[in-house]
C-alpha cells in the first residue's frame, strides 16, 4: 500500500499520530521553537530520556516516548544550520527526513508528522526546504512498509502552500 502524504498547517504538538518529529539541537537538551513546544507539551520526562541518549548528530534521528503528548513517540532529528548552501545543507536536511522515516519503520510505526526542520532559527530558506523534504520522504518510504501516512505540519499557511506545491511536483 502507498503511504498518503499531506500538508497541513497547525501546532505539531496537538497531532494524534504514532510519532511527531522534533527539530532538535545536537545535545537533545531542548530549546526554543518547535523543540521547546514539544518539550513543554510532553513534560519533564521527555527531557530526562533525551539526556540519556548522548546527543544526536546533524542529519541523524533518535526516538523517545511521547509522554504527555497525544503522539506515542517523538523522533528527534538535528537539521543543518544554513551557512549559505555550499556546506552540504541540502543533503543533511534530506538525511534528517530519511533517517526519521527509517527510525519510524524500525519501530513499526504507521503515522508520522514532520515540522519544517531547520527553517526557523537554523535559517534554511523556506522555499528550498519543502522539495528536499518531500523527495527524501518519498524515497525513504520505498523501504518503510509499515508507514501508512506522513503529515508535513507547517506553522504558517505560507509554508503549507510551499509543501502543497512540492507534493504536486513530486507525486
Ligand atoms: P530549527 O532550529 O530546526 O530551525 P525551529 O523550531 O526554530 O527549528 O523552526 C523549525 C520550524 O518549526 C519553523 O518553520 C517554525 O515556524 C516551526 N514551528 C515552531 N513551532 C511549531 C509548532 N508548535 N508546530 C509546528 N511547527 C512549529
Amino acid at each position: 500500500m502507498v503511504a498518503a502524504l499531506h500538508a497541513i498547517v497547525g501546532d505539531i504538538t496537538t497531532l494524534d499520530v504514532d510519532a511527531i518529529v522534533n527539530a532538535a539541537n545536537p545535545g537533545l537538551t531542548g530549546g526554543g521553537g518547535v523543540d521547546g513546544a514539544i518539550h513543554a507539551a510532553a513534560g519533564p520526562e521527555l527531557h530526562e530520556e533525551c539526556l540519556a541518549l548522548d546527543g544526536c548528530a546533524t542529519g541523524d534521528a533518535k526516538i523517545t516516548r511521547g509522554y504527555d503528548l497525544p503522539a506515542r513517540y517523538v523522533i528527534h532529528t538535528v537539521g543543518p544550520v544554513w551557512h549559505g548552501g555550499e556546506h552540504g545543507e541540502a543533503e543533511l536536511l534530506a538525511s534528517c527526513y530519511r533517517r526519521a522515516i527509517e527510525v519510524a519503520a524500525q519501530n513499526h510505526l504507521s503515522t508520522l508528522a514532520f515540522p519544517n526542520v531547520s527553517t526557523g532559527v537554523y535559517g534554511f530558506p523556506r522555499e528550498l526546504a519543502p522539495p528536499i523534504a518531500v523527495a527524501a520522504v518519498r524515497d525513504a518510504l520505498d523501504h518503510a512498509p509499515s508507514i501508512r501516512g506522513v503529515i508535513f505540519c507547517s506553522y504558517t499557511t505560507r509554508d503549507q502552500v510551499l509543501y502543497e506545491d512540492a507534493l504536486l511536483d513530486h507525486p
